[in-house]
């Protein structure tokens, strides 16, 4: 399921000569669908590109992911100082420096939380007083202590657990993109679900061609040109549990510790997916007002909110 929309526009028209032939390679993870876009001569050379590309999502997976018991990520015990590996050591420098930076809106500690929401969209009831508070209690950045210089992560609360749903597959889109890259094919794009990161344009265009769509629309509400630079959307278009005729989001509001409840989507345009994809759903919590700043403040260069009264 594509949890958020920026779908690419493929075009096959527009090819600058039969030497610059589009592929395509497609691979589940990460809860969602994966698939590079590239353009090239060499079809063996675009496809080995493309493996390595999955090897480095597949391992940025079995580090961060919260599915797998066994991550380096589920391997982190509250209360005892972890050193970490080098590539979960960047996804944590990034996913610290947003939550200070976000004032928390984007928060990588809400695993309690997020397990929580998890349980609700299965049971359709909302946590107990009791249970929300205790798993409140175990989340918030401020107590997590992450140490940039040793590559080391304490979590100082029990119970405390790490959620990087909202960073990891923008970080990895940007991975990805660098071996398709390295391996000679600049013209590329990664589509990690629903988060885009692009490269040169396709051969004979001047932009890759993307269709912005955040609510339940039957066509994308915008079509925006791109090149070498990331896009992502957040909402509520797709994971959400509704309970008594209230919508709640995936997305948590760290003051509540729920599913947000307002209808609110963002796009954030920047020039790395890890960015992209932090502060589309840090924009979400912040609300209209302030999702735009907190976006430009790392370097976005467009911020789209949109909101819907009711669906
Ligand atoms: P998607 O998963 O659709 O790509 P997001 O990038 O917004 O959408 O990520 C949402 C996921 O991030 C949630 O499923 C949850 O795991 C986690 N999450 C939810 N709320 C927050 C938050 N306020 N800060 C950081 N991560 C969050
Ligand atoms: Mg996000």
């Amino acid at each position: 399921m594509l949890s958020k929309i920026a779908c690419l526009l493929l075009v096959a028209a527009g090819l600058a000569s039969a030497e610059d032939q589009r592929f395509q390679f497609e691979r589940p993870l990460m809860g969602t669908r994966f698939a590079i876009t590239c353009y090239g001569e060499d079809e063996a050379a675009a496809k080995k590109a493309a493996e390595d590309a999955f090897k480095v999502g597949e391992e940025i997976n079995a580090i961060a992911s919260d599915y797998l018991p066994d991550s380096e990520l589920m391997k982190l015990k509250p209360g005892e100082a972890t050193k970490v590996s080098p590539l979960f050591a960047e996804l944590l420098d990034a996913s610290f420096i947003k939550a200070r930076e976000t004032e928390g809106c984007f928060d990588p500690t809400l695993g309690p939380l997020t397990k929580l929401w998890r349980e609700t969209r299965k049971t359709q009831k909302l946590p107990d007083p009791e249970t929300l508070a205790k798993a409140r209690a175990s989340c918030g950045w401020q107590d997590a202590e992450w140490n940039g210089q040793t590559s080391t992560i304490l979590l100082k609360k029990p119970g405390m657990q790490l959620d990087l749903g909202a960073i990891a597959k923008g970080f990895t889109a940007d991975k990805m993109f660098a071996v398709m890259k390295d391996h000679g094919f600049p013209r590329s794009c990664v589509a990690a679900g629903g988060d885009l990161r692009m490269g040169d344009p396709p051969p004979g265009r001047t932009a890759w061609r993307v269709g912005l769509q955040t609510f339940d629309t039957e066509k994308p509400e915008e079509v925006v040109e791109l090149v070498n630079c990331a896009v992502s959307t957040s909402g509520d278009l797709h994971q959400f549990v509704e309970i008594d005729g209230k919508r709640y989001s995936h997305i948590i509001d760290p003051k509540t510790g729920l599913g947000m409840t307002e209808h609110v989507a963002v796009s954030v345009i920047a020039p790395m997916g890890v960015i992209a994809d932090a502060l589309d759903t840090a924009g979400c919590v912040a609300g209209a007002e302030k999702a735009e700043a907190m976006g430009m403040k790392f370097g976005a260069t467009r911020v789209v909110v949109r909101t819907a009264s009711k669906h």
